[in-house]
């Protein structure tokens, strides 16, 4: 494995915030879809991408995608979520998420998250009780909720457990965004060793370059029922309904994943499991580095998982440190460092501005004090001691 390779930043003091990690197998992987011209839609590498990922997943098979967005996409479609109902969405995550109800007219209601980032199950149980009707809909808006979007927030898990209850017990759908936790998966309960994406109706990977795996740009789709997945495939490659007359009975979609995506992918998840070994390890390193620091803490992920650790979160707590987030995030960037803050709140983003929003209080907390850190599976031990010594330094400023 080319452990070396940082793409853009090769040479550069610069310290990315989360790059590819690119296996050598890659290249030969690469010539052999140029030499044999299967550069396409087609190709033995997308087969063995879908077996290999189903098979890590553990479900019987997966539909590879050209994004995250646009399995999102494609999962309201088969779910017949339309024009005018309700998806419960977390506000704390990356628009992606919500973007694609709009592609469909679909209604987004904005909930809160908890200490694990992930949606608050206490807000969502209460929101579904007390704000909406038995048959689902919303007193205020009139709008009929149809399905809950759960997004695995950096490599956390959601509690799925409690959410599947309230979506059994009211009868909606359940599409889980699992773009950043590939490899996290349940220790204990009724779900013990299911990976997160395989427990709702749907389950939506992403490989854009800073997850955990990469294609460049790509998704999978993975589903409980396997009439849907297929309807998923079905609409991803145009709906073609006979392949020598290119019969199309319905409107289909140009969103499969390219055999030169794939060829990254095979090679990618191979690595994968040593992937996330380093990114723990590396998460355990600053969690030591920065132990000493008050009102500093990297965020943990919940302990009755396997998590992924795939993004790593500096809680900035002010009154305690003395220095604010936005002060910590433009001297590091002054040091070389890239670093971020958690996104916007969706529900406070313009296309989504005048939409439900549903107690929202933790979440505006995180979006003010959290700085993501260079978490890099190819990031050095040196690196690392390097970024805290830079975050001890501007907690002297
Ligand atoms: C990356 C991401 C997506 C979208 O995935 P793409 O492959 O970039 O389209 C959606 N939701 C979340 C939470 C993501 O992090």
């Amino acid at each position: 494995m080319a452990f070396e390779n940082r793409g853009v930043n090769v040479g550069n003091r610069e310290i990315p915030l989360s790059v590819p990690n690119l296996g050598e197998d890659i290249v030969s992987n690469l010539k052999e879809c140029v030499e044999t011209g299967w550069v396409s839609t087609g190709g033995r590498f997308i087969e063995q991408f879908e077996k290999d990922f189903a098979s890590y997943v553990n479900v019987p098979s997966a539909v590879s995608l050209q994004s995250g967005t646009s399995g999102l996409h494609l999962a309201l479609k088969v779910l017949r979520i339309g024009e005018g109902d309700g998806v419960i969405v977390p506000t704390l995550t990356f628009i992606a998420t919500v973007n694609p109800l709009s592609y469909v007219g679909a209604v987004p209601f904005f909930m809160d998250c908890d200490d694990t980032f992930c949606m608050d199950m206490e807000k969502l149980e209460r929101f579904l009780k007390e704000e909406c009707s038995s048959a689902m809909i919303h007193k205020v808006t009139g709008v009929h909720i149809k399905a809950i979007m759960p997004v695995h927030i950096f490599g956390n898990l959601c509690d799925m457990e409690k959410l599947m209850d309230l979506a059994d017990k009211y009868g909606l759908n359940v599409i889980e965004d699992a773009t950043e936790c590939l490899g996290s998966y349940y220790l204990e309960g009724k779900y013990k060793g299911r990976y997160g994406g395989t427990v709702g109706d749907i389950g939506v990977y992403s490989f854009n370059a800073n997850k955990i795996i990469t294609t460049g740009g790509g998704g999978m789709a993975v589903a409980k029922d396997k009439g849907l997945l297929e309807k998923i495939r079905y609409l991803s490659i145009t709906a073609k309904d006979d392949p020598v007359y290119f019969v199309h009975n319905e409107a289909g979609f140009n969103y499969r994943m390219l055999n030169i995506q794939a060829a990254l992918g095979v090679s990618q998840l191979k690595d994968l499991e040593t992937f996330i070994k380093a990114k723990e390890s590396n998460f355990r390193r600053y969690e030591e580095l920065l132990s000493s620091a008050d009102g500093l803490y990297l965020l943990p992920f919940r302990g009755d998982i396997r998590a992924n650790y795939w993004f790593y979160s500096l809680y900035v707590d002010k009154e305690e440190c003395g220095v604010s987030r936005d002060e910590l995030m433009k001297h590091l960037l002054g040091s070389g460092i890239q670093c971020r803050p958690v996104w916007r709140l969706c529900h406070k983003q313009k296309p989504y501005e005048g939409f439900t929003s549903y107690m929202i209080e933790k979440a505006l907390d995180y979006e003010a004090n959290v700085l993501n850190i260079p978490c890099s599976t190819n990031i050095t031990f040196d690196e690392i001691s390097l970024v805290c010594d830079e975050i001890m330094k501007g907690l002297e400023k």
